[in-house]
């Protein structure tokens, strides 16, 4: 296809979703423009996935120096020194983005670096430094993100009452930090502190973190913070934050108070939507989120939606395929529809929890017949000389046809070994595979072999 007749293909918000769409439509013959107020990459590798897992691996080090002893190693005092650590936080976040950058460009996807608005149903402008520039277009993309939800109740202030965005610049490990909500990102960032030697207390609304988790997950991880001395307040549902000079206090529903040097809110995220002349496009939104059918087309067929600004499975790696998917349906390539009922994901405490497929719970509340086995990585010979036997791994399969249909790790380097089970979910492995597969001696890995049998 000739340049000319190349369709074009506008791109607003250049994070996963964004990106991933822009090579899959260049790769294609398209004509891309891809526009962003802030770092190509977007939120996930300014704010959330790469900062965060950067801090988590300082956290793991710490821990590990810390458990040292018990593996024969009396180490030197640590101490952590978070201008360093900040510094390289924002060091990986830079060098990703320039090699993302220099990717697109290679492919002669067009950058262009502004807000941008819809105008009409083939029509945008984007903000840039000296004026706006309108762009036509073909074909659209809303990959705006999400941002963290920050409600006037809790006065955040970025200094000592803070969201994600703030965690990572901090200029000394707080002395007491109090995170509120008690998700997937409430968790890790209630042990990234922990283990750079903050003391943390966790507000959790309901009675177990993870509240969409099974009992039995939650409960190893609520027993590793309570032996680092993390404090979980249990019906814990803030209502309002007060900071008077260098001390918060968080007032919860029930009257209780906490006291602390720092707040940390992790309630849940926004979509980007505002100003962005949805309405003048004729976009159906649902409580701020676009909403999208199965391939990722807003109620205005020519413009797709995908990554969290549609609040389907907030991930990075939900984002980066629906991008990919919607960018070959946009341009007339046969493509399938997205399966969330197989994405893996993980939670980077430590012990790690990932899971993919189907969940004991889910299949529970669906009364559906399943087998379910399982084995503790305290037999696991591995664990055993790594020093880190908390957890456990466990497969769920049918039990007429054999085949794997999800499974869950709790426990050390978990957000790797849920490969093996995403692949045997995938291609409908049986479990008697899985049992026959030579797996290397001592390793991880031999838990799932087990478990599966
Ligand atoms: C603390 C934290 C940790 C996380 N860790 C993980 C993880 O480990 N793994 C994982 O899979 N997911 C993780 N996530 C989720 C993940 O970050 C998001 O799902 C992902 O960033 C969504 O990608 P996206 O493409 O939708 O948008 P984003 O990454 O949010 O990017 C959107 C971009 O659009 C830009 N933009 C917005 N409006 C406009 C406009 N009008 N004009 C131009 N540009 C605009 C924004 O500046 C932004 O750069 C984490 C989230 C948080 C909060």
């Amino acid at each position: 296809m000739s340049d000319e007749h190349a369709p074009r293909f506008l791109i607003v918000g250049a994070g996963p979703a964004g990106t991933s769409a822009a090579t899959t439509a260049a790769a294609l013959g398209a004509q891309v423009t891809l526009v962003e107020d802030s770092v190509v990459g977007g939120a996930a590798h300014l704010w959330d996935c790469i900062p965060s897992k950067t801090m988590v691996a300082s956290s793991i080090r710490m821990q590990a120096i810390i458990g040292a002893e018990n593996l024969g190693i009396v180490p030197a005092r640590a101490r952590v020194d978070l201008a360093r650590l900040s510094e390289r936080v924002a060091r990986i976040s830079e060098d990703l983005s320039v090699k993302q950058v220099a990717l697109l460009e290679s492919q002669d996807v067009e950058i262009v670096r502004g807000r941008g608005r819809f105008t009409g149903l083939h029509e945008a402008v984007v903000e840039i430094e000296d004026g706006t520039r309108r762009f036509d277009f073909d074909v659209a993309l809303i990959s705006t993100g999400s941002r963290p939800r920050a409600p006037e109740w809790a006065g955040v202030d970025g200094e000592r009452i803070l969201t994600t965005r703030h965690a990572y610049s901090l200029d000394e490990v707080p002395e007491h930090m109090v995170v509120v909500g008690s998700g997937v990102t409430g968790v890790e960032m209630t042990h990234i502190f922990a283990s750079l030697g903050a003391r943390v207390s966790l507000l959790v609304s309901r009675q177990q973190v993870l509240p969409h988790k099974d009992p039995e997950v939650a409960a190893v991880l609520e027993e590793d913070f309570l032996e680092r001395g993390v404090q979980l307040l249990k019906g814990a549902r803030a209502v309002a934050i007060r900071r008077d000079g260098d001390e918060v206090t968080v007032e919860i529903q029930d009257g209780r108070t906490v006291r602390g040097s720092h707040a940390l809110l992790a309630i849940g995220a926004v979509p980007n939507t505002d100003g962005l002349g949805l309405e003048e496009l004729g976009v159906e939104t649902d409580g701020g989120f676009v909403v999208v059918d199965e391939f990722q087309r807003t109620s205005v067929p020519h413009v797709y939606a995908a990554g969290d600004v549609t609040g389907q499975m907030l991930l990075s790696s939900v984002a980066t395929v629906q991008g990919r998917k919607l960018a070959r349906h946009a341009l007339g390539h046969p493509e399938t529809p997205m399966d969330y009922t197989k994405v893996a994901q993980a939670i980077f405490t430590e012990p790690e929890i990932a899971s993919v497929g189907l969940e004991e719970a889910t299949a529970a509340a669906e009364g559906r017949k399943v087998r379910i086995t399982k084995v503790p990585f305290a037999a696991n010979p591995r664990s055993l000389i790594h020093g880190s036997t908390r957890g456990f791994a466990k497969v769920i399969s049918d039990p007429a046809a054999g085949v794997v249909l999800g499974g869950t790790i709790v426990g050390h380097r978990a957000s790797e070994l849920i490969g093996i089970l995403a692949l045997a979910v995938q291609a409908k492995v049986k479990t008697h595979t899985l049992t026959e597969t030579l797996m290397v001696h001592p390793s991880l890995s031999e838990s799932l072999a087990d478990a599966a049998e």
